[in-house]
């Protein structure tokens, strides 16, 4: 390929996600200035107007930003906290109400202690967590929780976590992107076909989009979430699944006493967020929404496609947008897990209807690590995916990591860990251990209107 300069062509494609918004960012900060962004949608992201069941970053009104993880996964999430609190892009989508990470199960206890455990030597982070044994305890940090079943739970507090505004966070990556003066191609004309390769079908040379339009480049970055593995064969390395979130409204009588609550995460049952404020143009039409989510291994969805780079129909889990499919709900199994986490967490509203339940993608790799490397056989082609479920507290800085691969400056231990790297780890589980996912196709009660298969 044509050696990096500022004035190189980039092309991110999945550019208003959470990995390419950042991966653009990161770009104009460090001075490139002819960078193009081409997606299905726009900044604001249609995923998140339409609530949407988008992989995610761009698509939801919060997500848990903090970490109780350690390795390299916690060091990134780390510098990240630094951009969440101080970066003008982000500080003011940043609520920092506080997380606790616990667990009712001895094995998942002991999981969580060793996580704690390895933070106690960190000058800084251990002295921002705390280890709560009983139930009193967690109640002094989470006293909302009261009335909650939480028998048993021990875990991790964690002051400095909380939560990030995430539709709010990427459309101002957004608009920081157009005062750069980034070149944004949005619909047919922003969706990507396969790439465009040089005469020796080797090298990438750009991309064609679905309205046949060729657009060159010096370097493309497939930064395209849990569609990734429908669009280049990443020969497996990327197993994509859903996660089903579901909204509670509440009176603002109600929305006041819930107001500022700390994040809860329990591994056995999900986790909930204090109510959102979500504003409307029509008068008397606001809300206060509770957003939660359940924990088990996700939901595949596989049928026979042909990506690029594959010589024949292959199996591959294809996401099924909620912005194509707005009636799509979540399967009729996975409503009651959702029921389980409010009596568990919000008893007071057990039995309130959700008003609104859907579906949410990622794409999970087998060590839960980033692919974040060229494509063997397409020097030019860049993968900036496999966000594995906990890249939108990355929101701030993966993009550096992308754009240190892009200027040969990831240190040898990143670049090992995010290769082009089939057969590492363990694809049955895709990273998440626990029982294998269940495919949508067996399951009832989440397509209305349309065939199942269709996208
Ligand atoms: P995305 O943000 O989905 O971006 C992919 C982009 O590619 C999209 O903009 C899409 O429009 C575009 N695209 C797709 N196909 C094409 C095409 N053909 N041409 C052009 N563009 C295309 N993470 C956390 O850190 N904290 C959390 O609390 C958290 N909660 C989650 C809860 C749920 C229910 C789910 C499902 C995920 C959660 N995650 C959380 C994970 C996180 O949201 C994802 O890891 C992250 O947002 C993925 O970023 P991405 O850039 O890889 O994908």
């Amino acid at each position: 390929t044509t050696p990096l300069t500022h004035d190189s062509a980039i092309i991110i494609v999945g550019g208003a996600g959470t990995i390419g918004s950042s991966t653009a960012l990161h770009l104009c900060r460090r001075g490139y200035k002819n960078i193009t962004l081409l997606d299905v949608y726009g900044f604001p992201s249609d995923y998140a107007m339409h609530g949407s069941s988008q992989s995610a970053g761009a698509s939801d009104i919060n997500k848990i930003v903090g970490s109780s993880n350690s390795g390299t996964r916690g060091e990134i999430t780390e510098m990240t906290m630094d951009m969440w609190r101080n970066d003008p892009v982000f500080k003011d989508y940043y609520h920092e109400v506080g997380e606790l990470s616990a667990a009712a199960d001895s094995e998942h206890i002991a999981d969580l202690r060793r996580s704690y455990e390895a933070k106690l030597s960190h000058p800084v982070k251990s002295k921002e967590i705390k280890w709560l044994s009983n139930r009193e305890e967690i109640i002094t940090h989470c006293p909302h929780l009261a009335s909650g079943l939480i028998d048993g739970w021990q875990g991790i507090w964690n002051e400095r976590a909380g939560w990030g505004a995430a539709n709010d966070a990427v459309d101002s990556v957004g608009r920081e992107l157009r005062r750069f003066g980034v070149k944004m191609v949005f619909g047919q004309g922003g969706t990507f076909d396969r790439p465009l390769l040089d005469d020796d079908t080797t090298r990438c040379i750009g991309v064609i989009t679905k309205d046949g339009a060729k657009h060159y480049a010096d370097r493309v970055v497939m930064a395209t979430g849990a569609w990734s593995p429908s669009l280049i064969d990443l020969e497996g390395q990327c197993v994509s699944k859903c996660w089903i979130v579901a909204h509670l409204e509440l009176s603002e009588e109600e929305a006041v006493r819930y107001k500022s609550i700390p994040v809860v995460y329990n591994e056995e049952v999900g986790f909930c967020f204090e109510p959102r404020f979500i504003p409307h143009h029509q008068p008397g039409k606001d809300r206060w929404i509770i957003k939660l989510c359940d924990e088990f291994p996700g939901y595949t969805r596989f049928m026979e496609t042909q990506p690029f780079g594959a010589g024949q129909p292959i199996k591959v889990s294809v996401p099924r947008s909620h912005s194509a499919h707005p009636t799509d709900t979540v399967p009729e199994e996975g409503q009651h897990r959702l029921r389980r986490v409010v009596e568990v967490m919000l008893p007071e509203f057990k039995d309130r209807e959700f008003v609104k339940s859907y579906m949410c993608w990622c794409t999970d790799t087998a060590d839960a690590e980033w692919l974040f490397c060229q494509h063997p056989g397409h020097p030019g082609l860049y993968l900036a995916t496999g966000d594995s479920g906990h890249s939108f507290v990355t929101l701030p800085s993966a993009g550096s990591q992308v754009v240190d691969l892009l200027e040969g400056k990831a240190s040898a231990e990143r670049m090992r860990k995010w290769a082009w790297r089939p057969g590492r780890g363990d694809p049955e589980h895709t990273g998440r251990g626990g029982e294998p996912p269940k495919d949508l196709g067996d399951l009832k009660g989440w397509a209305h209107g349309d065939d199942e298969r269709a996208e």
